[in-house]
């Protein structure tokens, strides 16, 4: 089974997320692709949903897609998220490096080098690296000596030599049309009232709405009396 994985905050989950999992499902021949909502790191600014509805939003994103699900297992690991951990319990359930895909686009593979056990966490999984509107990969991290050997072109419509994957761990560059959308973007604009209806699926819409995510008092919270 070549199991992809798209982590990431999903605060919220929209159709560039779902973009870039169709991207790298196409272009290496995955089975299945898991959101895996993180942790929330310290420096990410506020207001954010909880680990809960982060994970809600992912379950109802994938709900009609046969080719994504929803995975709770960096929510149900305490502490902060680390990649390298997470393909450590993969591995720890039977997955093999190199039948696993971990997805990200351009802007978050950029910081690599700052990553918990890097340069190992690259043996430890393939990379699948989509391309972002207004992001490329820097130079300095496509010529790293850790990079540079693994990098590999994906073509969009698949046939990349997927033999090469026995037993290797690649990075493969994956050019996607994916929509220039961010969370942080469609945070704003509920905080602001715009519609974000075009740019996260209906159900994911709908959830924000009904939960009064994104905006200075949510409604659960009044439910739960945090006001
Ligand atoms: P934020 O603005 O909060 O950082 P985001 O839109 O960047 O949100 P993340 O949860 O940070 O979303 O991203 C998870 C992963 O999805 C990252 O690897 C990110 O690069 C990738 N990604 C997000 N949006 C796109 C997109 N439009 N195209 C390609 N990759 C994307
Ligand atoms: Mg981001």
């Amino acid at each position: 089974m070549r199991l992809g994985v798209l982590g990431g905050t999903l605060d919220p989950v929209h159709l560039g997320h779902l973009a870039a999992a169709h991207a790298a499902a196409r272009a290496l021949a995955l089975d299945a692709v898991w959101l895996m909502p993180s942790h929330v790191p310290a420096h990410k600014a506020a207001p954010t949903a909880s680990p809960w509805h982060r994970f809600a939003m992912a379950a109802l994103a994938a709900a009609d897609d046969p080719l994504l699900a929803a995975s709770d297992l960096e929510l149900a690991r305490p502490g902060p998220t680390f990649t390298w951990d997470t393909l450590q319990a993969l591995a720890a359930r039977g997955h093999a490096p190199s039948q696993i895909f971990f997805i990200t686009g351009v802007d978050a593979f950029a910081g690599i080098e700052t990553w918990r056990r890097f340069p190992d966490v690259l043996e430890a999984g393939n990379f699948v690296v989509v391309s972002r509107p207004g992001h490329a990969l820097p130079e300095a991290v496509r010529q790293h000596p850790a990079v540079a050997p693994r990098l590999r072109a994906a073509p969009a419509h698949g046939g990349a030599d997927l033999a090469i994957s026995e037993g290797f761990c690649a990075i493969w560059l994956v050019e996607a049309d994916t929509p220039d959308v961010s969370s942080t973007d469609i945070r704003q604009r509920v905080l602001t009232g715009q519609e974000v209806g075009a740019v996260v699926p209906a159900s994911v819409a709908a959830h924000i709405r009904r939960h009064g995510l994104y905006t200075p008092t949510p409604a659960a919270r009044r439910l739960h009396g945090e006001n």
